[in-house]
């Protein structure tokens, strides 16, 4: 697999990795970063992260063999819109959206109906930074791409983007969309509701300052997502808005059951409740 010309729009962790980790594997010949923010794309130069960068989208795109977007879930569909009207014809489009009905409603409502050429994409890899200073060749190591193709969608195009994440060193599968939003939302977007809300709470407590003083290892593992960029959660709480309530009110319910077995003080309650989700989790393999 090699790619001519590589064009990122959004050269932050995530696009800022996968141009790493295909430079690296020597799979791309120039890497064009495009963005809104001169200052943030000549950083990437000087890291050698991209070749160069425009910020006009219709010159960016220019004669580009694969355009990726990598911009929060928000700003996809200006993007799009942007970038349409420019695309060469052979172009393969694809994207990192941690949703993806809403990124496949935006080039549905762009395009008219979804490019061939557009193969939707999602790497289940990341860090609570943002930024190409936090970006790194191995982020995709081992880390599973979840690929969305469409009925539209042509073979040679999500082969294409298959063979581009497994160079980057991930293991690729694919899965029908809305399945992938249910799936996301609860092993990604829940636990990251409940660590920005458990922090929130605890940090409006008048006596923070000493909650926070005798706070240890287990609060640390289970808040650090909780310092994740803010906006991008924004952006995926609306986008799979759907999914993620029904996520959220299920969790209310289980919370509210324990609740009340902690209240009425039915010890039995508790261990069931204890002793499942520890065999569960006992049983995953998570490193
Ligand atoms: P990031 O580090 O903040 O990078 C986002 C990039 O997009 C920045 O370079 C930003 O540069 C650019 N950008 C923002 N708005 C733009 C616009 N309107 N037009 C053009 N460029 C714009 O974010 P990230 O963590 O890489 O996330 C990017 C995407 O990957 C998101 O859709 C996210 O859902 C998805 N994702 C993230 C993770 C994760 O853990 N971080 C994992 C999987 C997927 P300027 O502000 O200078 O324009």
């Amino acid at each position: 697999m090699f790619i001519q010309r590589l064009c990122i729009i959004g050269v932050g962790l995530i696009g800022g990795s996968l141009a790493r980790a295909l430079r690296q594997a020597k799979a791309v010949g120039e890497i064009v970063g495009a963005g809104r923010r001169e200052a943030r794309l000549r950083k990437a130069l000087e890291l050698g992260v991209i070749d160069r960068y425009e910020t006009a989208l219709p010159i960016a795109v220019a004669d580009a063999d694969v355009v990726l977007v990598a911009v929060p879930l928000g700003a996809m569909g200006e993007v799009f819109a942007a970038i349409a009207d420019y695309l060469p014809a052979q172009c393969v489009l694809t994207d990192v959206g941690s949703a993806k009905a809403s990124v496949v409603s935006e080039v549905e409502r762009v395009f008219g109906r979804a490019p061939a050429n557009f193969v939707p994409g999602h790497p289940i890899a990341g860090t609570e930074q943002s930024g190409v200073e936090a970006s790194f060749a191995e982020l995709f190591q081992h880390r599973r791409v979840i690929l969305t193709p469409l009925l539209e969608t042509a073979a040679g195009a999500h082969d294409l983007i298959r063979e581009m994440w497994a160079t980057a060193g991930a293991e690729v599968v694919d899965m029908e969309v809305r399945h992938h939003d249910e799936v996301l939302a609860a092993t990604s977007h829940l636990p990251h509701i409940l660590a920005y809300t458990l922090v929130d709470t605890l940090a409006r407590l008048d006596d923070r300052a000493e909650i926070f003083r005798y706070a240890a290892g287990g609060f640390r593992d289970f808040t650090r997502i909780a310092s994740s960029d803010p906006q991008m959660w924004h952006d995926i709480c609306l986008a799979n808005r759907g999914p993620l309530l029904e996520m959220i009110e299920q969790f209310s319910r289980d919370l509210a059951g324990l609740a009340e077995a902690i209240g009425r003080g039915e010890g039995d309650a508790i261990m069931a409740v204890f002793q499942r989700a520890k065999h569960a989790r006992d049983s995953l393999y998570l490193d």
